[in-house]
């Protein structure tokens, strides 16, 4: 029997590699405990129960616990903790999760159990997430997560054939995971019944909003039966998501699981501040210095991204790009690579970077910092998921001063400036300077 089997069976003390800040949460509601649970809670502190807790005092099935297991996790991660016992409950819940928290787990397996029994063609639950990426991997968990309860699971997003996914509908399907236009057109279609939808979840909500959904998820909503389980996870909160949650869930529970907009505490962060036109040598001077092998850098733009693709490939980095411009195939294909460690760096928008999951991502490099300082935490969460560590490295040039700004106020803190290394830049033209000359970047740094 493998020892990650064992241990999410509860044989074994498992400890959460969380730390007991990211268990604060407000709902200590010991009736969402299984007895299990409660017994083990006897004398302790809720926070405690949370932090020893293992799968099996969730009240999971053992089909559900054996895939867990096979997945290698030790012990539910805090939101899952809470989460999973509230939706078994039947209860709606609001989550704040800060990506790489778990929170894919923390609604799929519920829902999951709650499915039973696979049964007719129109899906019983529905996942409503902004981007095709994140639709691929929730699609994914799920199916890992289900894969010995006979669960259908099919995926809907836009960019790519539809008549496959009426095909799939059509085989049957009991969960739906998909991005809301594409939902649409097949409910417009009538490819698809919306109007048994037991149990809806609204995923990254924050984000659907700030990428303009919300006629959308309004139509969506629509076309669901009123009486429903509804489940909503945002990692920033804004008043247009409290009013959003407000008419959405019902009584719901609350789960916090780090703070609002509060940036994870494992991530290092830093700043350099460097003239734009310096940003790429430094760059190029980081990840062959510090034997970066895999970063995620961020653009403000798509042509931005592309332009800095091609010049980190001609200093000889392997780079790919990854935005909205580029075809479903062309991003799966970056993304394999980039995960695969064939190319070192993945250059990514926003839009496109969102629901990316690469396990174990050791460092994030902001080359230009977000216009709404909210991005700046989806964009770190990148990295240190799921209870790892992590860098995030932002390039800062003089006129983003005011951006920095923004984000230190939302994050609660200053990010500390790092000395400029000793950086290559190339001769500029006009310039009566050597071919390549040595720059020293802490004589900059006074400069800007
Ligand atoms: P999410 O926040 O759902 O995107 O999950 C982030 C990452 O954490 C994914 O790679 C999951 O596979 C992983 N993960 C989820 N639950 C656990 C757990 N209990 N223990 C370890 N890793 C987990």
């Amino acid at each position: 029997m493998p020892r990650a089997y064992i241990e999410a069976h509860g044989q074994r003390p498992a400890r959460s590699k969380f730390r007991p800040s990211d268990a604060l949460d407000n709902t200590n509601d010991p009736s969402l405990l299984t007895a299990a649970a409660r017994n083990r809670a006897a004398g302790a502190s809720p926070y405690k129960v949370l932090h020893y807790m293992n799968f099996s005092d969730l009240g999971l099935t053992p089909e559900l616990l054996r895939a867990v297991a096979e997945k290698g996790y030790a012990a539910p991660t805090p939101i899952q903790s809470r989460a999973i016992p509230a939706v078994l409950a039947g209860r709606d819940v609001l989550a704040g999760a800060q990506t790489g928290t778990g929170k894919t787990a923390a609604f799929v397996l519920p829902i999951l159990q709650k499915l039973g029994n696979p049964s007719g063609r129109a899906p019983r639950a529905l996942v409503l997430t902004p981007t095709r990426e994140l639709a691929a991997q929730i699609a994914e968990s799920a199916r890992a997560y289900g894969r010995y309860v006979g669960i259908r699971t099919v995926v809907v997003f836009g960019g790519v054939g539809i008549h496959p996914q009426i095909e799939a509908l059509r085989r049957g399907c009991d969960l739906l995971v998909a991005t809301p236009g594409r939902l649409l057109d097949l409910a417009e279609q009538k490819a698809l019944d919306p109007a048994r939808v037991q149990c809806f979840v609204l995923d990254e909500a924050d984000r659907m909003l700030d990428m303009g959904f919300i006629h959308a998820i309004r139509r969506v909503l629509k076309l669901l039966p009123a009486s429903r389980q509804n489940l909503m996870f945002s990692a920033t909160y804004s008043d247009d998501i409290r009013e959003l949650a407000g008419r959405l869930l019902r009584n719901p529970v609350t789960i916090e699981v780090a703070a609002r907009n509060a940036t994870a505490d494992r991530i290092e962060q830093h700043v350099y501040r460097v003239p734009k036109e310096h940003k790429r040598h430094l760059l190029r001077h980081l990840i062959r210095d510090g034997q970066w092998r895999q970063v995620l850098v961020f653009t403000r733009t798509k042509h931005g991204a592309n332009r800095l693709t091609q010049q980190l490939e001609s200093a000889g980095i392997r780079a790919a790009a990854i935005h909205g411009n580029k075809s479903q195939s062309a991003r799966v294909r970056a993304l394999t690579d980039f995960r695969e460690n064939r190319v070192t760096v993945l250059v990514a928008t926003e839009v496109a970077a969102r629901g990316l999951d690469i396990r174990e991502l050791p460092r994030v490099v902001n080359f230009e910092l977000p216009n709404v300082p909210e991005d700046y935490v989806h964009r770190i969460g990148r990295t240190a998921r799921a209870g790892g560590t992590g860098c995030a490295v932002s390039l800062v040039s003089p006129d983003e001063t005011p951006l920095l700004r923004d984000i230190e106020k939302l994050i609660g803190r200053r990010l500390p400036a790092a000395a400029l290394p000793a950086y290559e830049t190339p001769a500029a033209a006009p310039e009566p300077r050597p071919a390549a000359f040595r720059t020293s970047g802490r004589s900059r740094s006074s400069r800007t």
